[in-house]
């Protein structure tokens, strides 16, 4: 356990933001953490993994908890199926590498997603047609309230679209994840995001899940601007499903609006397109602003304040509500 006071977090989220800890306690064991939780009973605390999916608006007057626990492994396998279970400390690429060398299908559309393994379930991550729900079969949470140990099974964690019950219960912290992945006849999944087209490219026919996370992380870098080079948390909203009703009267406007049919009466359509349609995208505003190619992911160019960026999101809200009469939801974590 590695115990520091009035720590910098800016190596330890995303966006760079300069803030402090009061206290930053780094865990490496599911013993430490139950013990040190103890001592911790009145404290106000946070418990933080890659910081990929958080803006800092101030600094943390309180105990951030950096979960470190590593290790992966295979526990059970037969011929279709492998359950293998990962640490909540695992960065997420190490773990999608795991899976790639052992061939296990089933998360190779989520390759290159920032962030540790404990916090995938928190917004049930999701990419290029494929959401950890769909591989998920139970993780193993600590409820810091009465230091309790349960398995929560995939009802258990209410996995929705970018949420699931950890987005709101702050007590339940997840320490490992179990993943059911395929070990033959994997479900190459293709539909989405340009896939097909990027293997046309390359000249890939019958693509296996190493095709697959090849060419997803060829276009995510193409896409997405690199954390490591501008300050940015990924998609700073979500996005917005609204009625048919809704959709009619938006292409009445806009005819080019797209959108993605949820069930009969309901549409998802990209927050990044209506961001881009106000006439947002590429706005800068001294050290931060919304990325000039991506209008869904706000930037820190450096040294920008966590402020700043929460007050643009406001701004962006507002502008969006007026034009298009819809309310967009945030998908980062505001601290
Ligand atoms: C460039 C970029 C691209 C991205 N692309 C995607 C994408 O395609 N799809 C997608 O879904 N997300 C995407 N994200 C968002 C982010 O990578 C994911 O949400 C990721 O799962 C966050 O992991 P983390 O470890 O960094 O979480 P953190 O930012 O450390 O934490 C996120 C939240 O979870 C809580 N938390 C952390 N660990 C635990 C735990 N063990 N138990 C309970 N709660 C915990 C934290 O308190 C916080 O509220 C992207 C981010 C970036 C920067």
């Amino acid at each position: 356990m590695i115990t520091k006071k009035n720590f910098s977090l800016k190596n330890y989220n995303s966006f760079r933001i300069d803030v402090k800890a009061k206290e930053f306690i780094e865990i490496n064991s599911k013993k430490e953490l139950i013990k040190l939780n103890e001592l911790l009973k009145n404290e106000k605390i946070l418990f933080l993994g890659g910081g990929s999916n958080v803006l800092f608006t101030k600094d943390y007057d309180g105990t951030v908890i950096y979960l470190n626990i590593k290790g992966i492994n295979i526990e059970k396998e037969n011929f279709d199926f492998s359950v293998v279970k990962a640490n909540a400390g695992v960065n997420w690429s190490d773990f999608i590498k795991f899976c790639l060398d052992n061939n296990l299908g089933g998360v190779e559309n989520l390759s290159l997603i920032p962030g540790n393994v404990g916090s995938a379930p928190v917004q049930n991550i999701g990419a290029y047609g494929v959401e950890l729900k769909d591989v998920f079969l139970s993780c193993e949470v600590f409820n810091s309230d009465d230091f309790s140990l349960k398995d929560f099974s995939l009802s258990d964690c209410k996995f929705e679209y970018r949420n699931s019950i950890f987005k709101k219960r702050k007590n339940l912290i997840i320490l490992s994840v179990r993943l059911k992945l395929k070990n033959n006849n994997h479900n190459i999944n293709t539909s989405y995001g340009g896939i097909n087209e990027e293997l046309k490219k390359l000249n890939i026919n019958n693509p296996t899940i190493k095709d697959i996370s090849k060419v997803v992380c060829n276009i995510r870098r193409r896409k997405l601007p690199d954390p490591d080079q501008i300050g940015n948390a990924g998609s700073f909203f979500k996005n917005p499903i609204i009625s048919k009703e809704k959709l009619n009267w938006i292409e009445k406007h806009h005819r080019d609006v797209p959108s993605y049919k949820i069930d009969q009466d309901y549409f998802k359509i990209p927050a990044a397109w209506l961001i881009e349609a106000a006439g947002l995208k590429g706005k800068k505003f001294g050290k931060f602003g919304i990325h000039k190619s991506q209008p869904l992911v706000l930037v820190n160019y450096g040294g920008a304040k966590g402020e700043d960026i929460y007050k643009l999101s406001l701004s962006i809200k507002q502008i969006i509500k007026k034009i298009f009469k819809i309310e967009l939801e945030t998908e980062v974590n505001i601290i």
